[in-house]
């Protein structure tokens, strides 16, 4: 008898046991069962560096997840920051869907939740896949306004505030992310500020002089651009009468300088487009913009570029327009997380938009004036880069992008369904000087605009003021397709332990993300290329930046601050990475949007660096003309 209550009380202890282990993997109960406690975990890689979070367990369940560290950019990622951590406790499950365009960093937070779920021995793989109740909503919402603008970066803000300048009673701008600004916010937010008063201006240098020589001794290819150079020559000659020491700009010279930049362009198109980045310089400062003093940026070196002297880069302008709605109490509605899906279409014209926000309530809204795509590029989404790109041979290795995840070509697909033309679509730009960790490119440590580039081998390879394209072509002809920007005291822009964006310097050094040390030899030596051969390399640099003269690479533009002579000395690892896509829709004059036969589609508008020819922030000048063309009477 005694035995048989023992093998009794096995059987029911076995089945207590299967019960239990069954009960882990019950639906409602998923990887419950934690080493109580508070943990902190760490994720490899956001957008801009690792996340790290702090979370605190009872023995059944996760009591709370907080961010407690983090690079990721402000403003796109704050509903990330602060959405996920509570919808992880709410769900008590890894299994959460990632917000639109901060991809990466919800991944970064799920990761850093992942490795405390673990040190606390709770089953992570149980948590990914318990489902959550999404909510999913099958509601038809109509709307209608006088303008509808798909994209909230930086046409489709401009092209909010300009319409409600200009007389619109309501304005509906659609966002794919959780918060406006795409590229341009995440952009360093360099502005070509032509007219800018003297005391942003540098220096004139004799490297500078040559340059506008240069321009004015090329061969005109028309009439236009032979009056272009005339009327260049009679302003510079003014400037020099005038005794001014401060670098020389214009709409001229900014026309005939890109003219060599862009082979698609011609004089006419090219001063149209100095005069639209001029017009926008001053809509912005009339708006209340303050700016930062001139510079140069890779592959466009003549010191004209400005950035907000208030708010953080890119971000500057955002703040500004929602601070200029805010004060006029603009009727504009901004919808985030509501991305355009389809055009609707009567009769031949376009009268509104389809868009799905991320609960799934469709919006149908009707548009009195028109509908303006701003969806920006599509260098985020591989896929479509490698179905138009015909001038790189490998784009398959070139992984990394500087973009935000939402940067997806939507706009060019929803347009050609209805008919709209492409053009330049193979027009893909890389850009040279991208982190290898995080593919940000806000981090340089140097001048990027009069910067030193330095192979694995010790060895330069290029004429660092070239455009974009060459550097990039160039970099990715070198060993492991990456090279090292070299910079010192004088032109690293290092301020109290500080990049000139802000980034801890300190912190790069650890994440080798940056190298440093007292003498060039030193630097070599951390960076795995023998010394004598870097040295070797600096010092012919150094002779060249010195009389303008660089025989090697025929580079003649050099600041004051370009030689590399003053400890301490630094060696920024940089990448080719995708930056902007050039092709997209055809429009004319009138921002229209072109079909096959050039004739406009009725009701659709376009600006940005979705249409063809144009990108860059000074896409705030094609909202702003387009505002002014819909609604000035
Ligand atoms: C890291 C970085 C640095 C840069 N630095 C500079 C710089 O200093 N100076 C400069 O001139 N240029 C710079 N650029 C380029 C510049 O940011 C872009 O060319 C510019 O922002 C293009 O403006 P846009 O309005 O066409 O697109 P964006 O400003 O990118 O805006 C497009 C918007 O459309 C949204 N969107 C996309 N699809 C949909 C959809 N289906 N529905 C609703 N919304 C949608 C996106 O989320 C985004 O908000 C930089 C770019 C990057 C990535």
């Amino acid at each position: 008898m005694k035995k048989i209550k023992k093998i009794l009380a096995i059987i029911m202890c076995t089945c207590l046991l299967f019960s239990m282990v069954g009960c882990s993997k019950t639906e409602n109960n998923v990887g419950l069962g934690y080493t109580a406690g508070t943990y902190t975990g760490v994720s490899k890689n956001g957008k801009n560096g690792p996340v790290k979070v702090e979370i605190k367990f009872s023995k059944d369940k996760i009591d709370s997840v907080k961010v407690t560290e983090h690079k990721e950019t402000k403003g796109l990622t704050d509903s990330a920051i602060e959405r996920i951590p509570s919808e992880v406790v709410e769900n008590q499950s890894l299994n959460i869907d990632a917000i639109s365009g901060a991809t990466i960093t919800c991944d970064a937070i799920l990761e850093a939740v992942a490795d405390c779920v673990k040190q606390a021995n709770g089953d992570v793989e149980a948590l990914k896949a318990k489902k959550v109740d999404k909510n999913v909503s099958n509601e038809v919402v109509e709307k209608r306004a006088d303008v509808v603008i798909i994209g909230g970066g930086a046409t489709g803000m401009s092209a909010a505030i300009s319409s409600a300048q200009s007389g619109a009673e309501s304005v509906i701008v659609l966002e794919k992310a959780s918060s406006i600004g795409g590229n341009a916010i995440v952009s360093g937010g360099y502005f070509e500020y032509i007219s800018a008063p003297d005391e942003l201006r540098p220096e004139n240098t004799e490297g500078y002089t040559q340059v506008i020589e240069n321009i004015l001794a090329i061969e005109p290819v028309d009439e236009v651009h032979a009056d272009m150079q005339k009327e260049l020559k009679k302003q510079y000659d003014e400037y020099l009468a005038s005794g001014s020491t401060k670098v020389f700009d214009s709409t001229y010279l900014a026309a005939l300088d890109y003219l060599q930049l862009e082979s698609y362009s011609t004089p006419e198109s090219m001063f149209g487009f100095a005069t639209l980045l001029d017009d926008t310089a001053n809509w912005l400062t009339e708006m209340g913009m303050t700016w930062k003093p001139l510079t140069g940026i890779v592959g466009y070196t003549w010191p004209r570029w400005s950035s907000p002297l208030e708010g953080y880069e890119g971000h500057g302008y955002f703040d500004l327009f929602n601070k200029t709605i805010e004060k006029n109490n603009y009727p504009v509605e901004i919808m985030t997380e509501t991305p355009g899906k389809e055009l609707i279409v009567e009769d031949g014209k376009v009268v509104g938009v389809v868009a799905k926000d991320s609960k799934g309530t469709e919006y149908r809204i009707r548009a009195n004036k028109g509908v303006v795509i701003a969806t920006g590029g599509f260098s985020a989404n591989m896929e479509m880069v490698k179905k138009y790109n015909t001038m790189w041979e490998s784009i398959e290795d070139v992984t990394a992008t500087t973009n935000v995840g939402t940067m997806t070509g939507d706009g060019i697909v929803m347009a050609e369904k209805v008919g709209a033309q492409l053009a330049l679509m193979d027009d893909i730009m890389l850009f040279p000087m991208a982190d290898p960790f995080t593919s940000t490119t806000e981090n340089i440590v140097g001048d990027d605009g009069d910067a030193l580039f330095v192979n694995k081998e010790g060895k330069r390879f290029v004429n660092e003021t070239l455009d974009r394209y060459t550097l990039s072509a160039a970099v990715l002809e070198q060993p492991d397709k990456m090279h090292y920007l070299i910079s010192d005291n004088t032109n690293s822009l290092i301020k109290d332990g500080h990049t000139f964006n802000g980034y801890d310097v300190e912190e790069m050094i650890e994440g080798k993300q940056l190298f440093r040390a007292d003498t060039l030899e030193d630097l070599a030596k951390q960076i795995g290329i023998d010394p004598e051969v870097f040295v070797a390399t600096i010092t012919k640099y150094n002779e060249s930046a010195k009389n303008f003269k660089d025989e090697e690479f025929g580079r003649i533009s050099f600041s004051k601050n370009s030689t590399i002579d003053e400890a301490p000395y630094y060696a920024l690892p940089r990448v080719v990475a995708r930056h902007i896509t050039g092709g997209g829709l055809v429009r004319d004059d009138q921002y229209r949007v072109l079909n096959e036969k050039n004739e406009p589609i009725e009701g659709l508008y376009a600006g940005g660096e979705v249409t063809a020819g144009m990108s860059g922030i000074s896409s705030f000048g094609d909202g702003m003309y387009i505002g002014k063309i819909l609604f000035e009477k």
